[in-house]
């Protein structure tokens, strides 16, 4: 079982349903990721992507009061548990892999050991500057922009390796999807800019947009124009979070740089418990899902951020 994700788009009769999870914190136990994975079986999802997430620095206290800076991954394992999802459920996993943390020649071994898992499909992102830097700094040798590594892949696929010497080049056979942001990404000058290095990057072959999350579908659909006009012709799939707590009402939209419409911030502005934001959230995320899927969008792409009651009730209604 290696078809892409492209393949299920194009072979789909409807909207499909996909979700996105994080690895656990470094020592959980996977066993609490499949129960957060089991509910949402049922419905049939067509891919799970699963996040990446580099490393930070943390400063840990040493004798006489030094500080000493460490280097720490708190979420390792997404080839592992990609694979993992692979092999327990039959289902097409898509790991995330970042240009952050990755240079040309890491990235080629990795690409390498998802080969031979057999996990033909990747989102490929430049990732998020780490927490104590101000912009985003690439490996020695990495990859500046997203587009970077679309191209390494696409290398790959032709047989084209970093090693010029190799006397084996297979072929890789990756299907890569890359990120795409209706309200603009936060770094861009322009959503304009920002359209045309998206479409960089689906000319130098990736296959289908993600998008990120957004709570005003109109912004989706303008979006979508937009990428029309511009010759943006791929698949194009709707990233969709229902909010589900107190706290995400200030997180997401300064974590993903993305707006509430009035509507629901004035619903939000009452609530005092994670109950009442919920119920809220869910609906909201529900009444956009059914408005998403009757425009026939190729798929319903959710965000766990590793719950899955909500998005359970959303798609129970819905698939
Ligand atoms: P790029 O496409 O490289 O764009 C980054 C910025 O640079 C944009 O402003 C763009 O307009 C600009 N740009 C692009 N090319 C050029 C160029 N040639 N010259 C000048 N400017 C250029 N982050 C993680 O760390 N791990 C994850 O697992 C993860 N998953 C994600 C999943 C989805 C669906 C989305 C939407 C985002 C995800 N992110 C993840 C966050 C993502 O890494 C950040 O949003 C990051 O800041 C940008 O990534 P990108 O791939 O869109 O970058």
């Amino acid at each position: 079982m290696n078809k892409s994700v492209i393949e299920a788009i194009e072979q789909a009769e409807g909207t499909l349903f996909s979700f996105e999870i994080l690895p656990p914190l470094k020592g959980a136990d996977i066993e609490a990721l499949y129960s957060g994975i089991d509910p949402l079986m049922e419905f049939k999802p067509s891919f799970i992507n699963v996040t990446y997430h580099r490393e930070e620095y943390v400063y840990k206290k040493r004798e006489k009061g030094f500080l000493e800076k460490i280097s720490i991954r708190k979420r390792p394992g997404t080839v592992g548990i990609c694979a993992a999802i692979k092999n327990k459920y039959g289902i097409i996993t898509v790991p995330h892999l970042t240009c952050g943390g990755f240079s040309r020649e890491e990235t080629e071994n990795a690409l390498i050991d998802l080969s031979f898992l057999g996990i033909n499909n990747i989102l490929a992102l430049r990732g998020d500057p780490i927490k104590s830097e101000a912009r985003f700094v690439p490996n020695e040798d990495g990859h500046q922009y997203a587009i970077g590594l679309v191209d390494q892949v696409m290398q790959m696929n032709q047989g084209s390796y970093l090693d010029e010497d190799m006397q084996n080049k297979s072929k890789t056979n990756f299907c890569v999807g890359v990120a795409g942001y209706p309200e603009k990404h936060a770094e861009a000058m322009s959503m304009k800019s920002d359209l045309k290095h998206l479409k960089e990057k689906i000319d130098a072959g990736a296959a289908y947009i993600v998008t990120q999350m957004f709570f005003d579908n109109q912004k989706f659909f303008e979006f979508v124009d937009k990428c029309r006009a511009m010759g943006i012709n791929c698949p194009i799939i709707p990233g969709l979070k229902p909010i589900t707590a107190l706290r995400h009402i200030e997180f997401i939209p300064k974590t993903f740089g993305v707006s509430f419409p009035e509507e629901l911030s004035d619903q939000l502005e009452n609530c005092s418990t994670d109950e009442q934001v919920r119920k809220i959230g869910t609906a909201w995320c529900l009444k956009q899902s059914q408005e998403l899927k009757a425009a026939k969008v190729p798929c319903l792409h959710y965000y766990t951020m590793g719950k899955s009651d909500s998005v359970k009730e959303i798609v129970s209604k819905i698939f």
